[in-house]
This record gives C-alpha cells, sequence and structure tokens, in this order.
C-alpha cells in the first residue's frame, strides 16, 4: 500500500471540491481530489445547466464538471479516481485510506455532496433525463409549456411546484397526507398558482415509452387507482448527504449534514465541508462553488 502527503486532501470532485482544489492550489498548496466516478457529481448528471453564471448558451453538467476539473489541474492540483474506505480525521496528519493507499493530509476538505432520496420505483433511475427530475430549478426549463408532477410534502416540492407553475401549463402535488408539511409562507401563493393537490396520494408507477408520458397514483386512504398524463416527474421527497463515512467523527446535523457554516469549518480543526454536504440553506452549483474558494481562506488560516 502506497502512502503520500498532501497539503490539501480533497474528498469528491463537484463544483464545490474543485473550486476549493483551484483556490488551494493558486495559493500554492500541494492538492489531490479524490473522486470515486467522475468529475462533476451531481451536476454531471443533468443535461442542462443553465444556473450557473458564464456559460450564455448553458452547458452540460458533465461537461461543467471536466471544464473545473481541467482549470484545477492547470494549477497542479492532482486527481485520483478512488474510493475512500475509512478517514481519520483526529490524528495528525490527518488519514485517508483508499481502495489503494493511505493518504495523510494537512487538512481534509469535505465536498462528498448529497444525493435527492428516490421514490425507489422501477426505472425510475433509467427514466432519468427523460422525465424524471430532481431539481426544478436545474430541468424546469425544459418542461416549458408542459404537464408535470412534482412529488412531496416539504418546502422542497412546495418551491419546486411553485417555480414549475409559472413555467408549465399544469402542475400537480402528490403528497402521502392531507397537508403539506411545508412552511406557511407557501401555503397562500401555491392556493393562488393553480397548481392541482393530489392529497392522500402516492405515485407507485412511473408510465413510459421512450420518456414519462404518466404516473399511475394511489389514494392511499381507500386504495383507489388512476393513471394521470404528464410529459415530467419532478421528485422533492429529501435529499441525502453522504456522509456515511464520517458519521462519529464529526458533528452532523439531525439529518446527517455536516455541521459548518459560512466559514465552511467543521466541529474537526482542520476540516472543512463545502457544498451541498455542509448545513445551508441554497444547495445549488454556484453555492457550491462559493464554499470551496471559502474554504480555501480557512485552509490557508489554518496551514498558516
Ligand atoms: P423534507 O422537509 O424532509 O420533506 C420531505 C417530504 O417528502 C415530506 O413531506 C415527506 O412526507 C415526503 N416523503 C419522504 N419520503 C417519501 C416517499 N418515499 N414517498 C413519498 N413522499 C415522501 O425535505 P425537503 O422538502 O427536501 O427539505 C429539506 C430541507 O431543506 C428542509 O429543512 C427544508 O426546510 C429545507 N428547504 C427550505 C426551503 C426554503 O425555506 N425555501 C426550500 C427547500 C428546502 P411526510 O411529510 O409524510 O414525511
Amino acid at each position: 500500500m502506497k502512502s503520500d502527503y498532501t497539503d490539501v486532501a480533497i474528498i469528491g470532485g463537484g463544483p464545490g471540491g474543485y473550486s476549493a482544489a483551484l483556490y488551494c492550489a493558486r495559493s500554492g498548496y500541494s492538492v489531490l481530489v479524490l473522486e470515486k466516478l467522475s468529475p462533476g457529481g451531481q451536476m454531471a448528471t443533468t443535461g442542462q445547466v443553465d444556473n450557473y453564471p458564464g456559460f450564455d448558451e448553458g452547458i452540460d453538467g458533465f461537461e461543467l464538471g471536466e471544464k473545473m476539473q481541467r482549470g484545477a489541474e492547470r494549477f497542479g492540483v492532482k486527481t485520483e479516481f478512488d474510493e475512500v474506505v475509512s478517514v481519520d480525521l483526529a490524528s495528525s496528519p490527518k488519514q485517508i485510506t483508499t481502495t489503494s493507499g493511505v493518504i495523510n493530509a494537512g487538512t481534509v476538505i469535505i465536498a462528498t455532496g448529497a444525493s435527492p432520496r428516490l421514490l425507489g420505483l422501477p426505472e425510475e433511475n433509467a427514466l432519468r433525463g427523460r422525465g424524471v427530475a430532481y431539481c426544478a430549478t436545474c430541468d424546469g426549463q425544459m418542461y416549458k409549456n408542459k404537464t408535470v408532477i412534482v412529488a412531496g410534502g416539504g418546502n422542497s416540492a412546495a418551491a419546486d411546484a411553485l417555480f414549475l407553475s409559472k413555467i408549465c401549463s399544469k402542475v400537480y402535488l402528490v403528497h402521502r397526507r392531507d397537508s403539506l408539511r411545508a412552511s406557511r409562507i407557501y401555503q397562500e401563493p401555491l392556493e393562488k398558482s393553480g397548481v392541482e393537490f393530489l392529497w392522500n396520494s402516492r405515485i407507485i408507477e412511473i408510465l413510459h415509452d421512450k420518456r414519462v408520458n404518466g404516473v399511475r397514483i394511489e389514494n392511499v386512504k381507500d386504495q383507489s387507482i388512476r393513471d394521470i398524463p404528464v410529459d415530467g416527474v419532478f421528485v422533492a421527497i429529501g435529499r441525502v448527504p453522504d456522509t456515511e463515512l464520517f458519521r462519529g467523527q464529526i458533528e452532523l446535523d439531525p439529518q446527517g449534514y455536516i455541521i459548518a457554516d459560512e466559514t465552511t469549518r467543521t466541529s474537526i480543526p482542520g476540516v472543512f465541508a463545502v457544498g451541498d454536504v455542509r448545513t445551508k440553506p441554497l444547495r445549488q452549483i454556484v453555492t457550491a462553488a462559493a464554499d470551496g474558494a471559502t474554504a480555501s481562506h480557512f485552509v490557508e488560516e489554518y496551514l498558516m
């Protein structure tokens, strides 16, 4: 097993990770990004990114991920495509064990992100990008003047339904209870929005040919079934942060997000959390990238 030292080890190669990498490398530190799949993280699964500034025609999420990787590597950042199997964040230097070796690091930036919670329906994953979506602000414009259904009853579902009601010709909101748990601020605008609520109901099947063309809905009270033609299904039933590796070492909130404020500092000195994995009000590419820049500032302060 090989063993290497780096000033900054970054776990996760999404926009938060590569923006931290770019800034840290430009400050003169040795930087290693550990990514288990491909650069871009969740962003890489988004066909068209229109809400990251600087791309007047929008850009494919996978391509943006590659650009972020190349942009950081231009300043000496190294990327290792490897899975992290364990970490020791309290040791000095900090230790990261991957499937091919141990990395000793002066600081660690956690940028592992969060994944949308899935409905768990057959073919849900296969239809992702062909009618199944998990982010209204990212993918909503593709459903302009179309019919969509939003699943969920929290703030994300309420915000997504409202957002989509301004773009789509028809929006349904399906929730397994008889009322939303979303904040009151959403109630009145939602009532005025024309969104049709399907209470006490759940999607039991996504209907499709090559793309989604409908949903089968079950009423959970009387088990009645109905099919509704839709062009898109927006799943907004919460997210799951990728923090299992760190549980027991670092402070997490009840949902499993790493507790870190705008400084990106965590409960462990020298360990920072950026992007969707940390406690924050808005999880977007641009806010993840901003975290990366902030983290580099506090990395520098720590390594001084
Ligand atoms: P959330 O608050 O955890 O709500 C998830 C919703 O999805 C709940 O209504 C839940 O139903 C439903 N659900 C969960 N699993 C389901 C399943 N398998 N099938 C059907 N429905 C399911 O998640 P969120 O709305 O994504 O919000 C996450 C956090 O971000 C919250 O703290 C939220 O306040 C915050 N947020 C804030 C804003 C804002 O303030 N503008 C916007 C978005 C998000 P039950 O009600 O039956 O449990």
